[in-house]
């Protein structure tokens, strides 16, 4: 009851009702009981009905869903608006207990009313209502009951004239007209008991129906909150919705721009599919074409496997072959060499230089061979004119003809590359295995220097015989390779001067410093020979090459000025020495290449007074001839097959010891002055020749491994 007073008025009109009963204690109504009512309808109520308080509206049904109970209860929807109102007058006319709680209207029209009429009849009184009527009438301003049958009321008044007052003195009457009146209120006042009852009763029932009302209504606030969370929730669920349609709206724009952005790449893919399928049918046309050729390729691939192979075995056993005709080769060069002399003296005469005086007629004079002029030159004669003689007769002495007969003669006229031509098969037979002594003699002046390295730097046809012989090695070297023969050079460069040894390849702190060298054999066991602090340079083009020379003149130059043209008086030993390997046959041969400017060969007079200066020069002299006159000695000792070789007697045969015995190869160039001022020195210098020509030495054998 407490929640119903506190709750508002809503749209449930049992609630509204109830209250409406508070308000009036005798109209009480129940929309249950109004169910429940019968067709009994009690004027009454009726009036009663139609005098409660304007109804109020119905409440504009939520938009919420109701539970099952509350719908059942709700309006119908086709109901009006006065709907409610319309039943609850109905209820309120048609209720069955509105007997019960109206109950003095029918009372009063029945067994009270019918007792005050009995009585009116027998205590005749002054016209008038009943009392108790009187009463109802005075508390209840509606029409009553009395008024709607006024002839059941008016029956006992005769003539239809209202029965007055009873007259004082009618006690009896007026005591009667009080009891019946007591009569009547005790009746009603059991009524209103019975009535009281029944409305206690209807109380509690209404209480408990309200209790349940509001068990029903906090479960259906709790629906109500449940709803309203799930609204909130639906809301929020909504927002959320809402941002992500904003948000889906958002990406499907962008995705609709990657579409557009997409299609347009798919045209542009789909022109360039086009294209490349084009280019694929192009390629798969040319594919076809080429794998065509391709097979008719590998059938000719084949073939020529095939052929190459026949090709290679011809080829291995023309390497075969080709190797024996280069074994072959070697073995007839030597012959041939042999047969030209394992000891060889060309003959070479400088041309007169420029400011010299030019030598009488017939004084140098180079008969040709006996097949004539096309035969190459091989003899000399020099024509020397005896004033002694002359002078004793008192007539000219007729000139002495010397002559000369070499291996070959070089007049003034011959170039360095005719030189070479012959110096080239030496330095194949070094190539080959064989040791090689090349040497310059003479007096100085008459073009040792000339003949061994050559004219002034840069200048090609000038060239001596070491560029040349090296660059004629490295290209023989290069075509050997083919052949499967690898070769390497390594240089050396020295001077021999008054019997010390000095590097011309030394630099740094040891350029011109003329430290002394010693020659010593490679090892114990060894036959080699080597010297001390020398520099041993690997050379593998003529650029290093010519950098050596260069290197060794500017030493020299150096040693010049301190000795006073100390490299006429001096041997110059330019050796190369030379490693050849067929690492295919396990061939291995090496030789020394030697080429050396000796010192001048001329004598001192000795008609001549000696000065303190010239004692050394003497001396310097002595040395020289010393050393010439003992690599005279050994090669006469080799021809003659001594026992003994005097290769210690001076430092140069000690050098060269290795490349001059019976399996080397040597070559004497004599170099001779055109000049007639030194007929005498190019006298001895061609006697001393003729007789190293005249030795033999022993047949030379290749020093192969
Ligand atoms: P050597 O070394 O025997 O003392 P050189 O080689 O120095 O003599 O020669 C002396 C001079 O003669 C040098 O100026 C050289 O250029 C020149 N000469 C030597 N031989 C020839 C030659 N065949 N042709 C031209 N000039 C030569
Ligand atoms: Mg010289």
């Amino acid at each position: 009851m407490k929640n119903i007073k506190q709750s508002p008025a809503g749209p449930d009109n049992s609630s509204g009702c109830l209250s409406r009963c508070r308000q009036s204690p005798v109209v009480f109504c129940r929309h249950r009981s109004l169910s429940r009512a019968g067709p009994q309808r009690s004027p009454l109520a009726e009036v009663k009905g139609n005098a409660q308080p304007k109804v109020r509206p119905p409440a504009v049904p939520s938009r919420l869903p109701l539970s099952g109970s509350r719908l059942k209860r709700g309006p119908e929807p086709m109901e009006s608006a006065s709907e409610p109102a319309k039943k609850r007058t109905r209820g309120l006319g048609t209720a069955p207990q509105a007997d019960t709680l109206h109950p003095r209207a029918p009372r009063l029209s029945t067994a009270p009313q019918r007792q005050c009429q009995a009585a009116a009849q027998r205590f005749p009184r002054k016209a008038g209502p009943c009392p108790s009527a009187t009463a109802l009438k005075n508390q209840k301003p509606v029409p009553t009951v009395p008024a709607q049958k006024p002839a059941a009321s008016a029956a006992p008044v005769a003539g239809g004239k209202k029965p007055g007052r009873r007259p004082a003195w009618d006690l009896k009457g007026q005591l009667c007209d009080i009891k019946v009146e007591l009569q009547c209120s005790r009746e009603r006042a059991q009524t209103l008991g019975r009535e009281n009852q029944q409305l206690r009763d209807q109380l509690q029932e209404a209480q408990q129906q309200a209790q349940a009302l509001g068990t029903e209504r906090s479960g259906l606030e709790g629906e109500l909150a449940q709803v309203r969370a799930q609204a909130e929730q639906g809301q929020q669920e909504l927002g959320s919705l809402r941002a992500r349609v904003l948000d889906l709206e958002e990406r499907l724009g962008t995705q609709e721009g990657l579409v557009h952005v997409l299609q347009r790449e798919q045209l542009g893919l789909q022109e360039e599919r086009r294209t490349l399928t084009g280019r694929l049918e192009e390629q798969e046309r040319r594919l076809q074409a080429s794998e065509a050729a391709l097979s008719s390729s590998q059938a000719e691939v084949a073939s020529l496997r095939q052929e190459t192979a026949a090709q290679a075995a011809l080829l291995v056993e023309r390497g075969d072959r080709l190797h024996g005709l280069e074994m072959e080769r070697r073995r007839l060069h030597n012959q041939l060499q042999e047969l030209k002399g394992n000891i060889r003296v060309f003959c070479r005469v400088r041309p007169v230089l420029t400011g010299e005086p030019t030598p009488p007629p017939g004084f140098l004079l180079f008969p040709p061979g006996p097949g004539g002029p096309s035969d190459l030159p091989t003899r000399l004669s020099l024509s020397r004119s005896d004033d002694r003689r002359g002078t004793l007769t008192g007539a000219p002495a007729p000139p002495t003809r010397h002559d000369f007969s070499f291996d070959r003669v070089f007049p003034p006229e011959s170039g360095q590359d005719e030189v070479f031509e012959e110096i080239a098969m030496l330095v194949q037979s070094a190539l080959d295995g064989y040791p090689v002594c090349i040497f310059a003699y003479g007096q100085t002046g008459s073009g040792k220097t000339f003949t061994m390295e050559g004219g002034p730097e840069g200048d090609p046809p000038m060239e001596g015989l070491i560029p040349r012989a090296l660059r004629h090695l490295f290209t023989v070297a290069e075509e050997m390779s083919g052949q499967g023969w690898t070769y390497s050079f390594v240089a050396s460069y020295v001077e021999i001067y008054n019997e010390t040894v000095r590097d011309l390849l030394a630099t740094g702190s040891r350029k011109g410093q003329g430290g002394e060298c010693e020659i010593r054999r490679a090892g114990p066991e060894s036959e080699e020979l080597t010297v001390t602090n020398a520099r041993y340079v690997p050379v593998s083009c003529e650029r290093e090459v010519r950098a050596l020379l260069h290197l060794a003149h500017q030493n020299r130059a150096v040693a010049r000025t301190a000795y006073n043209e100390r490299s006429s008086r001096s041997h110059s030993v330019f050796q190369l020495q030379i490693s050849g390997e067929h690492a295919a046959r396990g061939l291995q041969c090496g030789a020394p290449l030697n080429l050396v400017d000796l010192a001048g060969s001329e004598r001192l007079d000795p008609s001549l007074a000696l000065g303190p200066g010239e004692r050394d020069r003497l001396r310097e002299t002595q040395a020289i001839n010393s050393s010439l006159s003992t690599l005279g000695l050994v090669i006469m000792a080799l021809s003659n097959k001594e026992p003994h070789i005097p290769y210690r007697n001076s430092k140069l045969t000690y050098l060269l010891q290795n490349s001059l015995g019976g399996s080397a190869k040597m070559l004497m160039f004599v170099n001779i002055s055109p000049l007639e001022e030194n007929v005498s020195e190019s006298l001895n210098s061609l006697r001393f020749a003729s007789k190293v020509n005249q030795c033999v030495i022993g047949t030379a054998q290749a020093n192969k491994k």
